[in-house]
């Protein structure tokens, strides 16, 4: 067997993606070793790549959407066995022992551990990774179709789970990307009545067949009134990271509505408490889920058909990868294959 494994790695904050070989790594006590066979390119990769997240240390490996086999399982591990297949995503390991995981809730661990700037991510060949960041991936399931869903997919099946939306109620999902069409996707399976909401006209097509019921460009009419012509949003998913299309989307939702925040940026979103009072509207943000999350949204997926649209570049190419998935021009999520 080879001893050596191939790494996409960034040397220091600002550097670009270096190719290099290293000994492949042993599974320490309560890990696994996965053999990567695909890794999504995600926006948060940039947090890696440019330094912006505190504490990391390079070089690093970025990659939080990965799926593979396990190769080796270390001491102490005995429910995951070698061979099985499993994802990993932004969930990468929590503590067990900080007071939120007491309470259960272990996607708030205060000492979260996130592949790709705690530890080495998924643009390698081989990756080790703590048994509490796994989820099983269905056999069904294309791993370069999968590997979005760790991330993406999980991001927006959360969020619009747990946003309050009922089967018939208006949801709308602001930004047709690589967040936006799986939402679009999961927010029709789960029986909402969809409207896609888009700068311009020219995904009106795709968004009606990913299962939009109506289409409202942004760009020549005003989003907020015609989403209160249509009965007003019950849930805005506002997946594209402009604050400013954020903002403007607030007075389209009906009482009691929801902002549901996932697109991520560090710029403000303007809104007046007069805006949040009438109809008792909320804005809320949401992360991801635990790898327990993830399992349900790859199993909803294999169930009701929802895929990621994906363009592929092998790992040798994860520079032109990741300038391709930053251009806002990929169609829709970047995936890196081993
Ligand atoms: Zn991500
Ligand atoms: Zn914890």
């Amino acid at each position: 067997m080879a001893t050596t494994t191939v790494v996409a790695a960034i040397s220091k904050p600002g550097a670009d993606f270096e190719i290099v070989e290293r000994e492949i790594p042993k599974p320490g006590a309560g890990q696994v070793r996965i053999k990567v066979q695909a890794c999504g390119v995600c926006g948060s990769d940039e947090l890696t790549k440019k330094g912006l997240w505190p504490g990391i240390q390079y070089p690093r490996v970025p990659g939080h959407e990965v799926v593979g086999i396990i190769d080796e399982v270390g001491a102490g591990v005995s429910e995951w066995k070698k061979g099985q297949r499993v994802g990993v995503g932004w969930h990468g390991g929590h503590d067990g022992t900080c007071l939120q995981c007491r309470r259960g809730d272990f996607g708030n661990c205060r000492n979260l551990q996130i592949p790709g700037i705690s530890y080495d991510g998924g643009y390698q060949q081989y990756m080790t990774a703590p048994v509490e960041s796994l989820a099983a991936v269905p056999d069904s399931l294309d791993h370069t179709e999968a590997a979005p869903l760790l991330c993406a997919g999980i991001t927006t099946f959360n969020a619009l789970r747990h946003s309050g939306a009922m089967p018939a109620d208006l949801v709308a999902v602001q930004g047709i990307g690589g967040l936006g069409h799986l939402g679009i996707q999961f927010a029709n399976k789960f029986g909402y009545r969809v409207a896609a909401i888009g700068r311009g006209s020219e995904n009106a097509t795709l968004a009606k067949k990913l299962g939009a019921s109506a289409y409202i460009d942004s760009q020549s009419t005003n989003a907020a009134q015609e989403l209160q012509k249509l009965g007003g949003a019950k849930v805005i998913l506002a997946t594209a990271p402009n604050s400013k299309a954020m903002s403007e989307l607030i007075d389209g939702l009906g009482p009691n509505g929801r902002l549901m925040v996932i697109g991520a940026t560090f710029d403000p979103i303007a809104v007046t408490p007069m805006q949040l009072i009438g109809g008792s509207r909320a804005i809320q943000g949401w992360a991801s889920g635990t790898p327990a999350d993830s399992e349900d949204t790859l199993h909803f997926a294999e169930l009701t058909g929802v895929h990621a649209m994906i363009e592929t570049y092998p790992l040798e190419r994860a520079a032109e990868a990741f300038e391709r998935m930053m251009s806002g021009k990929a169609q829709f999520r970047v995936v890196l294959t081993m």
